[in-house]
């Protein structure tokens, strides 16, 4: 069987060697007979799988006790409003990082439930770069400061994170959870939908510091505050049984290459890869600031539309896939998550090496 090289931004690869246990398992999960996406998630078979999914999470990040873990449904863009109905509590104020469309939604969407603030942005050069940030442009009065990590669209990430002082930091993480040690204790709250570094799309993970949860705003819908899935350990209703599961797959197999330590490592070499052979190229060049230029999603452009394109075709014809960048920016976008191995990453530069040598 042939599979491609997918460089797709999400939803995106997974590990082969979990798609094939799932295969395996697909008929009778564990000899029980029937398909985990059969299986009522009231049975103790499907409780082993939800609560050890989270126990392999909080080991894997190392999350403190005083977290809640969260399996939700709803895609990140859910937590665009959940997180001002049910943290925009105090003085009813949160302060913005402006770094993508992501965090431009997470603004706008905030901004209906209370006052919101955009302390910086990157727009001015189409968000190519991390604002620098520092302790005095934040509001200590605002209830959180909500940042998004890294930038899946335009490619850059956060090295370091801003000082917030007493006031929660709050952090999209969906393109980059898993992918490099992060320290949870530094956040009130994290988020990520799981289809471009965890599992299948459909399943959202929140982590969230306890002491914030249990003041939702009053209309906030029962499905919609945290309180809710606190109670129930994300059972209240039905969860995306079958996501969780794979994410649980996805954890062992990232647990069995040494953890998020192990994993960091390998993602630096393979960006390194790639980032190496675009700072040596006459034809592709990268269009972020080089320090902080993403791990995870990697934009480049040719120096014409039509090499793009060309260079786009090609690729396809030769097993790269989706290498198409986002439909606002244009060029081409490498995202190479954990899934992707690192052969994959070097054959796409001898593939792009040939291609500048052929278009000369
Ligand atoms: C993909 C993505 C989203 C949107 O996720 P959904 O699960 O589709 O709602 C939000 N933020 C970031 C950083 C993303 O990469």
């Amino acid at each position: 069987m042939n599979r491609v090289y997918n460089f797709s931004a999400g939803p995106s690869m997974l590990p082969e060697s979990v798609l094939k246990k799932a295969a395996d398992e697909m008929l009778s999960y564990e000899g029980c007979g029937m398909s985990v996406m059969e299986m009522s998630h009231r049975s103790k078979v499907y409780e082993s799988i939800i609560y050890g999914a989270e126990e392999l999470l909080r080991e894997l990040m190392n999350i403190p006790e005083d977290y809640y873990v969260f399996f939700l449904q709803g895609g990140a863009s859910s937590q665009f409003s959940m997180i001002p109905m049910n943290l925009m509590n105090k003085n009813n104020k949160a302060d913005f990082v402006i770094t993508g469309q992501w965090a431009k939604k997470a603004f706008s969407e905030a901004s209906r439930y209370g006052q919101t603030r955009k302390v910086a942005s990157s727009e001015d050069a189409v968000f190519n770069y991390i604002p620098k940030l520092d302790k005095s442009m934040f509001d200590p009065e605002a209830d959180y400061v909500h940042i998004t990590h890294n930038n899946t669209i335009y490619g850059t990430r956060y090295t370091s994170l801003p000082d917030t002082g007493k006031v929660p930091l709050i952090a999209d993480v969906s393109s980059d959870i898993l992918s490099e040690v992060i320290d949870v204790s530094k956040f009130g709250l994290i988020y990520a939908g799981a289809q471009k570094n965890m599992a299948p799309a459909g399943l959202t993970v929140v982590i969230v510091k306890k002491d914030l949860v249990g003041n939702a705003m009053d209309f906030t819908p029962v499905m919609l505050n945290y309180a809710t899935h606190v109670k129930d350990r994300s059972m209240y209703n039905t969860p995306p049984t079958y996501c969780i599961y794979i994410m649980k797959l996805v954890l062992e197999w990232l647990k069995g290459l040494g953890g998020v330590p192990a994993m960091q490592k390998i993602n630096e070499e393979k960006a390194s890869v790639l980032y190496n052979f675009l700072d040596s190229s006459d034809m592709f060049k990268g269009t972020v600031v080089k320090e902080d230029r993403s791990m995870m999603n990697v934009p480049f452009v040719c120096p014409t539309e039509e090499l793009n394109a060309k260079f786009v075709a090609e690729a396809i014809g030769a097993g790269f896939v989706n290498l198409k960048g986002h439909r606002t920016v244009g060029g081409m976008r490498a995202s190479i998550y954990n899934a992707m191995p690192r052969e994959g990453v070097v054959k796409l530069v001898e593939f792009m090496k040939d291609f500048e040598t052929k278009n000369k």
